[in-house]
């Protein structure tokens, strides 16, 4: 093994096969929240929003998360949203990220985020 000739070991693979991911919730998202393809990853919402720096949550991740496929590591994150709204007045862009959470709660079939 490589990690016996080297000390080290080479960590698997992150690459994401798009080509097997199902967008077709995330392509209902935008029809009904067309604000989820408008967000430019700025960070400022979560430079302010108090759940980040205990539990990483961040609108830009979860939403990269969704196109991703990886809709548990954005529930992961989302279940630590307090629906505050501190996020929605600093966004750049006007986007209602506390509307934008519920909407991806109720479209993901995840209507408790808890
Ligand atoms: S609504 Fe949620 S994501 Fe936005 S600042 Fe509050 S806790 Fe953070
Ligand atoms: S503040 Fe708005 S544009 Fe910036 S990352 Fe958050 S949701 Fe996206």
């Amino acid at each position: 093994m490589m990690e016996n000739i080297f000390g080290f070991s080479i960590s698997p693979s992150s690459a994401i096969n798009m080509d097997k991911v199902d967008r077709a919730l995330f392509e209902e998202l935008c029809r009904v929240e067309p604000d989820a393809v408008r967000c430019m990853a700025c960070g400022s919402c979560s430079a302010t929003c108090p759940a980040a720096a205990f539990s990483g949550m961040s609108i830009r991740k979860v939403l990269l998360c969704l196109q991703r496929g990886k809709e548990k590591e954005a529930f992961r994150m989302m279940s630590n949203c307090m629906l505050c709204g501190k996020c929605t007045m600093v966004c750049p862009r006007g986007i209602n990220t506390r509307r934008l959470v519920l909407s991806i709660s109720r479209i993901y079939g995840k209507e408790d985020t808890k």
